[in-house]
C-alpha cells in the first residue's frame, strides 16, 4: 500500500473497504500475511499463576477456550464491529444462534418484547420459546408505526424486527421504531440480513443491537453457517457473551476464517448484486405473467423512499408474484437454467425460492395470506452472474 505523506500523518477512520480488508488483523510471531486459522480449542499457560490470572481476567492474554473466544474469531468480530460501527461483536455458530443469543441473554420472565409479525420462521420460533419461559411477546405490522406506538409500553424490554422482511421485502423504519422504543427504555434489536452490512446504517439510525446471519452476504459463497451480534461493549461482553459462552453458541475458528475472507470482498459483491437486482427488477416490472414485482428500489414499492433513506439501495433480493399462482410459479421454476432452486440467499450463485411450500410452509394459510406469502410468490436472491444472463433466464422461464 502506498501512502502519500499527507495521508500518512492525518489520523482518520479508514473507509469501509479498507477496514474490510485490514481491520482487526492479528499476526502471530511468524508475521503471516493472510489471517491465520487458530484451529485450537485451548491455550497453554506458562505456569499455574498465569492460568489463574487468565481465569480471573487479570492476565495480559485473553484466550482461555474457543467456546469463549479464539484469535481467528476475534479478528472476525473486530472487523465486523468496525464495519457496523459498533463497539464490539460476538460471533456465533449460525444466524439463529445470534438471534437466540441476543434475545435470551437479555430477557427474563415477566419481560415484554414487541416484534414485527413478518419474520424468518426460525426467528418466530425463538420468540415462541421466550413465551414458554415467561416473556410476553406482542406482534405488530412492522410498517405501521401506530401499532408499534400502541404496543410499546414503559415495561417493554426489547423490540425485534427484520429491517427488510423475508420474503416480502417490507422495509421497517429503524429511526421511528427506535425513537418509540427508546422513549420507553427498550432495547432495539435489528435482524439486518436483507439490508446487508454494506447498506446498513442501523446503529446510526437508532438500533442498539444488530444481528446478522453471516451465512448469507458475509460468506457470500454459500459455504458455511455463522452469525454475529453487534452492539455496545457492555451488551456484547457482559450480556451476550456470558450466555453464549456457557450455552455453546460459539463460532468455529475455521468458519471465522471463511467469514474474514468473505468480508474482504463483500462490498464489491453486494454492490454488484444490488446493481444487477435493480436492473432485473426493472426488466420484470410490468411483465404480463407477473401480478406484482416487489423490490425496494422500484418507485412503486410502498416504502421506496424509506428504503432509499435508510439503505441507499434496493438491496440484492427481489420478490415477484406469478399471476397464475402455484402452478405457474412451479412451471417457471422448472424452466430456469442458470438460477438454482434453493433457499440460501446472498450467495454468488442466484437462487430462487417458493416460500409458501418451503421456507414458510410451516405457517398456517391464514398467516401466509396475512404476510403476503401467496401461492404465486417467488423470492429471488440475485448473485454475481452477468445480469443479462439472469434477465434472459427469467424472461425465458416466464414466457413458458
Ligand atoms: C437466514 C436468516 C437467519 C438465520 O441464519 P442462519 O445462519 O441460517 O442460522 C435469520 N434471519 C434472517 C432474516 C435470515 O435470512
Amino acid at each position: 500500500m502506498s501512502v502519500s505523506s499527507d495521508d500518512k500523518f492525518t489520523p482518520r477512520t479508514p473507509h469501509p473497504r479498507t477496514q474490510a480488508v485490514h481491520h482487526g488483523t492479528r499476526r502471530s510471531q511468524y508475521g503471516e500475511m493472510a489471517e491465520a486459522i487458530f484451529l485450537t480449542q485451548g491455550f497453554v499457560y506458562p505456569d499455574a499463576a498465569s492460568a489463574e490470572a487468565r481465569f480471573q481476567g487479570t492476565g495480559p492474554d485473553e484466550f482461555i477456550y474457543a467456546r469463549y473466544g479464539n484469535p481467528t474469531s476475534r479478528m472476525f468480530e473486530d472487523r465486523i464491529a468496525a464495519l457496523e460501527g459498533t463497539e464490539d461483536a460476538f460471533a456465533t455458530a449460525s444466524g439463529m444462534a445470534a438471534v437466540n443469543g441476543a434475545m435470551f441473554a437479555m430477557c427474563k420472565p415477566g419481560d415484554h418484547v414487541v416484534a414485527a409479525r413478518a419474520l424468518f420462521g426460525s426467528c418466530l420460533y425463538v420468540l415462541d420459546l421466550l413465551v414458554r419461559f415467561g416473556v410476553k411477546v406482542s406482534y405488530v405490522d412492522g410498517t405501521d408505526l401506530d401499532q408499534w406506538a400502541a404496543a410499546i409500553t414503559p415495561g417493554t424490554r426489547a423490540v425485534f424486527f427484520e429491517s427488510v422482511s423475508n420474503p416480502t421485502l417490507e422495509v421497517i423504519d429503524i429511526r421511528a421504531v427506535a425513537d418509540l422504543a427508546h422513549a420507553a427504555g427498550a432495547t432495539v434489536v435489528v435482524d439486518n440480513v436483507f439490508a446487508t452490512p454494506v447498506f446498513s446504517r442501523a446503529v446510526e439510525q437508532g438500533a442498539d443491537v444488530v444481528v446478522y446471519s453471516a451465512t448469507k452476504h458475509i460468506d457470500g459463497g454459500g459455504r458455511a453457517l455463522a452469525g454475529v451480534i453487534c452492539g455496545t461493549r457492555q451488551f456484547v461482553r457482559e450480556v451476550a457473551e456470558p450466555y453464549l459462552k456457557h450455552t455453546g453458541g460459539a463460532i468455529s475458528p475455521f468458519h471465522s476464517w471463511i467469514m474474514l475472507n468473505g468480508l474482504q470482498t463483500m462490498d464489491l459483491r453486494v454492490r454488484a448484486q444490488a446493481e444487477a437486482a435493480a436492473g432485473i427488477a426493472a426488466a420484470l416490472h410490468g411483465h404480463p405473467a407477473l401480478s406484482r414485482v416487489i423490490y425496494p428500489g422500484l418507485a412503486d414499492h410502498p416504502q421506496h423512499d424509506l428504503a432509499m433513506r435508510q439503505m441507499g439501495s434496493g438491496g440484492t433480493m427481489i420478490a415477484m408474484e406469478l399471476a397464475g399462482g402455484k402452478e405457474a410459479a412451479f412451471a417457471a421454476l422448472d424452466r430456469l437454467r442458470i438460477i438454482a432452486i434453493s433457499n440460501n440467499l446472498g450467495d454468488a450463485k442466484s437462487i430462487v425460492t417458493h416460500p409458501a411450500t418451503t421456507t414458510h410452509s410451516r405457517l398456517t394459510d391464514e398467516d401466509k395470506a396475512r404476510l403476503g406469502i401467496t401461492p404465486g410468490l417467488l423470492r429471488l436472491s440475485v448473485g454475481l452472474e452477468d445480469a443479462r444472463d439472469l434477465t434472459a433466464d427469467l424472461m425465458d422461464a416466464l414466457q413458458g
